[in-house]
């Protein structure tokens, strides 16, 4: 049993990856946990600075290797995207050793981090300029990593889970292909730690624990129902002021009126309707927007077929 805390120094240049390897009583099975995939998320890095201390090697059985920041030059910059070549990370894998940093630096994730691993959990959060609704998402995968990866999440206790066709590039995608099963969380967001992204942040992490046998859950049985969602989204057409007095969680029904966009003069320049009758998921808190970026999302009951 031992508890290994490792700083790499990768890309031949000053980017250091931390991460800590806490092996238990076995090898097997080995799980690695990562946060920080983008740099403006922030609960996850937290919780998982605090899972690396509280985990004691002696009652585990099994690995689990934690890295709380996988792309540190996003986080020093406080941006999703690494600011040398502004490519987002979860877009790039599995990289390319020749290629711009940021596939570089997915490919040392799946060959150092990853490779060798039954499963892997990513925590995500909204970004700095957004809100929401806790969720987990797994992949749509016709796998025995993928019905793995579905199992999993249903065993996080969370209220919302959104099955995904991950896009091309996504971290769990590459894990797939290796047959590890993948799930991504998303968790807080404004930039901010919160008590209760702090606490169910560390439930999701202990429950990943407890599915992989890696680590019993003693805490309260879960009474949570998961639901499965689908989502859509409301874009801005125009650059101004985005007002809305909506909450995340709000249930708005299709045609609402969600919110404006207004010139810098007060013109009204759109009016945002929900596309469905749904509940609020994700919302900009930022108010300054600008064409393209996302304002809502609404999450329904998914369709099942
Ligand atoms: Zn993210």
């Amino acid at each position: 049993m031992s508890r290994h805390s490792i700083q790499r120094l990768t890309l031949g240049f000053d980017v250091k990856i931390p991460f800590t390897v806490l092996r238990g009583a076995s090898e097997k099975p080995s799980v690695v946990i990562f946060a920080g995939v983008h740099g403006d998320e922030y609960e996850g890095v937290a919780a998982l600075h605090r899972m690396a201390e509280e985990l004691d090697p002696v009652r585990l059985t099994g690995t689990v290797t934690i890295a709380p920041v996988v792309n540190p030059q996003a986080f020093a910059a406080g941006l999703r995207r690494n600011p040398v070549d502004s490519v987002d990370l979860n877009r790039t894998f599995p990289g390319d050793p020749h290629g711009s940093v940021s596939s570089r630096l997915a490919r040392l994730i799946l060959d150092e981090l990853l490779d060798g691993n039954d499963a892997m959990l990513s925590l995500h959060g909204w970004s700095k300029e957004a809100l929401v609704m806790p969720y987990g998402e797994y992949p749509l995968h016709d796998s025995e990593a993928g019905r793995l990866s579905k199992a999993c999440a249903y065993h996080l206790g969370f209220q919302f889970l959104h099955p995904y066709e991950w896009p091309e590039g996504v971290l769990g995608n590459s894990a797939l292909e290796k047959g590890i099963a993948a799930v991504e969380t998303e968790i807080g967001g404004q930039g901010t730690i919160t008590p209760e992204g702090q606490a169910l942040s560390r439930q999701i992490i202990l429950r990943f624990l407890d599915f992989w046998k890696i680590l019993p859950w003693e805490g309260a049985p879960l009474t949570v129902a998961s639901s499965e969602v689908g989502h859509a989204d409301c874009f801005a057409e125009s650059a101004g002021l985005f007002h809305s007095a909506l909450k995340i969680g709000d249930h708005v029904q299709a045609g609402a009126q969600l919110g404006t966009i207004r010139g810098l003069d007060g013109s009204l320049l759109q009016t945002i309707t929900a596309p469905a009758t749904g509940q609020v998921a994700i919302l900009r808190t930022f108010a300054s927007a600008q064409p393209g970026d996302r304002l809502v999302q609404l999450f329904f009951p998914r369709l099942l077929v």
